[in-house]
């Protein structure tokens, strides 16, 4: 579950992390009076579940009360990464002196959670990331002692040549770490972490916070939970959610319905392997009904850039009959006109191909087939 950056930076305050002084708007009216509470300039934040939103234009500078109407009007409202933006952030503008980039998440090959930093943090660390790995500073964290004050100490001393800095950063990990464990995340990050000068002190903030819960840990957290904003997430995601399908979208073109998280991922790196794009994740789970295929096409195919589907289901629990029945609903009822490629085996596979013997389903005998001839479609 992801928290907006207000949010986020609440749950950094109740840990001594320092952040921007800000305040949330829900509307231009609110945003009018909080800004008498703050000192210009100020920084309107566009607050969406998503990352990016600097380069998107959802964060912008106002210098004067005029121009944070406009610039709040601007952000309220806009779409970014299909997401429209219903609040804003009003922080107060810092001079910023470096930005650095600090993050814990789980690493699954060391099964251990990781801690990042680098020198080079803001807008660009994607970039640092690929292009200058050398720029990023990892070190794992014992899940059973936590970090080690050695190890906040070594990076710190990498990353600062000032003592009274080192000292800081030390203090923002170690309370970084304990929110990640305290609240069962998969991901804390403070990107940028601010070098600024306040009133001649040079000192450390967090301008920007992200937190994502493990899910599956929820339900220990009830306090975070409330925390939940449905209606920013990802519309698509909250109707697969509801209807009890694991989806992701994502920016390809093919769609792809398949029973089995092993088996969507493995569609999803052969679709990669033969040249084409999976626009989405989607497991229709082990005991899928005609509905819930149904649904899972409706969902699916809702995504404009879907441009041919792939459906790959290994019957065992799941019947393949069921799911054809699905497949020809969602096309009659959703009027698709999408090019379909269905690979169906195992229970009932063959009720499932005479049921789809008169439809314009296009039949696949292997999964690397199947993944040929979807990707076919495109070029022709
Ligand atoms: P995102 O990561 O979604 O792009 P950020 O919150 O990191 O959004 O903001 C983007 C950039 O805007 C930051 O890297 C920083 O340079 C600048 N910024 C953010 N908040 C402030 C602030 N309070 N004062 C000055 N600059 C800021
Ligand atoms: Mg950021």
């Amino acid at each position: 579950m992801k928290i907006h950056e207000y949010q986020a930076k609440e749950i950094f305050r109740k840990y001594n992390i320092t952040t921007s002084k800000e305040k949330i708007a829900f509307s231009l009216e609110e945003a009018k009076i909080i800004s008498k509470e703050l000192q210009f300039p100020i920084v309107v934040k566009a607050q969406v579940l998503v990352g990016g939103r600097g380069k998107a234009g959802g964060v912008k500078i106002a210098k004067t009360q005029q121009e944070l109407e406009s610039v709040v009007s601007t952000i309220l409202g806009m779409n970014i990464k299909g997401l429209v933006v219903k609040k804003v952030l009003l922080a107060e503008a810092v001079k910023i002196e470096n930005e650095y980039y600090v993050g814990i998440t789980i690493d699954r090959e060391i099964r251990a959670p990781v801690l990042i930093a680098s020198a080079s943090g803001g807008m660009d660390i994607e970039e640092v990331a690929s292009k200058t790995p050398e720029k990023i500073i990892s070190v794992s964290i014992s899940p059973l002692l936590g970090l080690k004050s050695f190890q906040a100490r070594d990076i710190g001393y990498q990353l600062f040549n000032e003592a009274p800095l080192v000292n800081s950063f030390i203090a923002f990990v170690t309370n970084l770490t304990k929110i990640f464990f305290d609240l069962d995340c998969s991901l804390v990050e403070i990107n940028p972490l601010a070098l600024v000068n306040i009133n001649n002190e040079r000192k450390l903030i967090a301008l920007d916070a992200k937190i994502i819960f493990d899910d599956n840990a929820l339900y220990r957290h009830p306090e975070m939970i409330a925390l939940r904003d449905i209606d920013s997430e990802e519309p698509s995601e909250v109707q697969a959610k509801k209807a009890d399908l694991s989806y992701v979208k994502l920016d390809g073109n093919v769609g792809c319905v398949v029973n089995g998280a092993g088996l969507a991922m493995a569609t999803m790196d052969l679709i990669k392997r033969y040249g084409g794009n999976p626009a989405n994740f989607l497991d229709i789970g082990g005991s899928s009904s005609p509905e819930k295929m149904r649904e899972a096409m409706k969902i699916l195919t809702a995504d404009k850039n879907v441009k041919a589907v792939l459906v790959n289901i290994f019957g065992g629990i799941t019947r393949c009959d069921d799911v054809a029945q699905g497949l020809l609903w969602a096309i009659k009822e959703e009027k698709i006109n999408l090019p379909i490629v269905a690979r169906l085996v195992g229970t009932n596979q063959d009720k499932a191909k005479a049921l789809l013997t008169n439809s314009p389903v296009i039949f696949a005998e292997t999964m690397t087939d199947g993944v040929k001839k979807v990707i076919g479609t495109l070029k022709g």
